[in-house]
C-alpha cells in the first residue's frame, strides 16, 4: 500500500482542482454522489442479489486500491461530495482500511462531505473502530430479518448473531447506523412492525428497499417482489407514518413513525421512480463506470486510468459518460417480463 498518500498528508492541490468544470449531466442533475463497488466478491450469497455458485471477476481485471483511490479522487475534484463504498462486501477487500484511511483526506480537506459504506455487517467486529477513526460516521448495514432460520435461508452464508455484534461494535465507535432491509413477499412480509421496532429502540434508522431485477438469480423474482406502496398502506393501519423532508442525499424517501420518534425510508425503484432527481453515478471494481442503476450503458475508464500518469485522458472519458446520462431506468417486474431487467447482478454494480 506504499503508493497510497496518507490521511495526514496536504489535502489535493484545490487551486488545481477548483478549476475542474462540476459534472452536469444532460438533464441540468449536478452529479455529487459516487457509489464504488471495491470487490464483488462477498461473503453471503443473499438468493435474491446473487446465484449461489457466482464466477467472481479475475483479480487481474480489478482496479488496484491505488486505482481506486485515483478514480474516486478524479470524481472528487469534479465537485462529487459524496463517496459510498460497496460491493460485494467492501470489507472483504484485503487491505479495504487502507484505501478508507486515503480517503479520508477528502474529508479533512473539506473536499468531500461524507465518506460511508454499505456492508452487510459480518466484518464490522473488526473494522468498526477504525472505520470511525478514518472519519466515517454514518454507514448502512442490510439486514432483511431477525429470524436468524431465516437469516440464514435469504443470506445461504450469513450468521444473525455475527452481524448484531457487528452493529453494536459500530454503535460502541460511535458510527450511526441505518438499517436497509430489501421487502420480500412470504419471507419478511410480516416482519415490518419488529424491524421497526428493533431498530428505532436501538437509535437507528430503517429503509425498505422494494427488489429490483437486475442480474439471473435462478428463481422467478415475481415471486418475491412486494410494492412498497402495499406495504406502507398496511403500516399505516398500525403506526403514524408523519411524512419529513429529511434527505441523506440517496434515493429513500422518509416518514417519522409518531409512535417510535425513528426514521422509516423507503426506497422504491418500481411503484414511485426517483430518477428525475438522480445525483449519482456508480463504478465497479473493474473501473465501468454506470451512469444508471437500471441501464446497461457504461464507459470504461479502466483503459484511459492505465493509459497515463496524468488523469486528463481519464477526465475527458468522465465528461463524454456523463454527458450520456440517461433521464431514467425502466424496471418492470411482472410475469411477462422474465429477464433481469439488465443483466449485471447488484453485486457488481453496487447497492
Ligand atoms: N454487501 C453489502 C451489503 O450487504 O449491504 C453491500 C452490497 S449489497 C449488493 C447492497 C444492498 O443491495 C443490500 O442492501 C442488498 O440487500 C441490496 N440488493 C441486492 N440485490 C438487490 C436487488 N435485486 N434488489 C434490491 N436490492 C438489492
Amino acid at each position: 500500500m506504499a503508493n497510497l498518500p496518507d490521511r495526514h498528508e496536504p489535502a489535493l492541490p484545490l487551486g488545481n482542482s477548483l478549476l475542474q468544470a462540476p459534472l452536469v449531466d444532460p438533464f441540468g442533475r449536478s452529479i455529487t454522489y459516487l457509489r464504488v463497488s471495491v470487490t464483488d466478491r462477498c461473503d453471503f450469497r443473499c438468493f435474491y442479489c446473487m446465484a449461489e455458485d457466482m464466477t467472481f471477476l479475475p483479480k487481474r481485471d480489478v482496479l488496484s486500491l491505488e486505482e481506486l483511490d485515483r478514480l474516486c479522487s478524479a470524481f472528487v475534484e469534479r465537485g462529487v461530495r459524496k463517496l459510498r463504498l460497496t460491493g460485494g462486501e467492501p470489507l472483504v477487500r484485503k487491505n479495504i482500511m487502507s484505501l478508507i484511511a486515503a480517503l479520508s483526506r477528502h474529508l479533512g480537506s473539506g473536499a468531500l462531505d461524507e465518506l460511508t459504506l454499505t456492508t452487510n455487517g459480518s466484518q464490522l467486529s473488526r473494522y468498526a473502530p477504525e472505520l470511525a477513526s478514518h472519519g466515517v460516521r454514518r454507514i448502512n448495514v442490510s439486514v432483511d430479518t431477525l429470524d436468524p432460520v431465516k437469516f440464514k435461508a435469504i443470506t445461504r452464508w450469513g450468521e444473525l448473531d455475527k452481524v448484531k455484534d457487528g452493529i453494536r461494535a459500530a454503535q460502541a465507535a460511535g458510527l450511526r447506523i441505518k438499517i436497509n432491509a430489501v421487502a420480500l413477499k412470504d419471507l419478511n412480509e410480516h416482519e415490518f412492525d419488529d424491524l421497526i421496532r428493533w431498530t428505532h429502540g436501538e437509535g437507528m434508522d430503517l429503509t425498505l428497499i422494494e427488489t429490483m431485477p437486475l442480474g439471473e438469480i435462478g428463481s422467478d423474482r415475481t415471486d418475491q417482489y412486494l410494492p412498497l406502496s402495499e406495504v406502507r398502506a398496511r403500516l399505516a393501519e398500525r403506526w403514524t407514518l408523519v411524512d419529513i423532508p429529511y434527505k441523506t442525499g440517496g434515493p429513500a424517501r422518509y416518514v417519522e413513525i409518531a409512535e417510535t420518534g425513528g426514521r422509516l425510508g423507503f426506497i422504491t425503484p418500481l411503484t414511485h421512480n426517483f430518477c428525475e432527481g438522480c445525483n449519482r453515478v456508480r463504478v465497479t471494481c473493474t473501473g465501468t463506470l454506470y451512469m444508471c442503476l437500471g441501464q446497461e450503458d457504461a464507459a470504461d475508464l479502466r483503459a484511459p486510468l492505465r493509459a497515463s500518469e496524468g488523469d486528463a485522458l481519464l477526465q475527458a472519458a468522465i465528461d463524454e459518460a456523463i454527458a450520456r446520462k440517461p433521464k431514467g431506468h425502466d424496471f418492470v417486474i411482472d410475469r411477462t417480463h422474465r429477464k433481469p431487467a439488465v443483466s449485471r447482478h447488484m453485486s457488481v454494480t453496487g447497492g
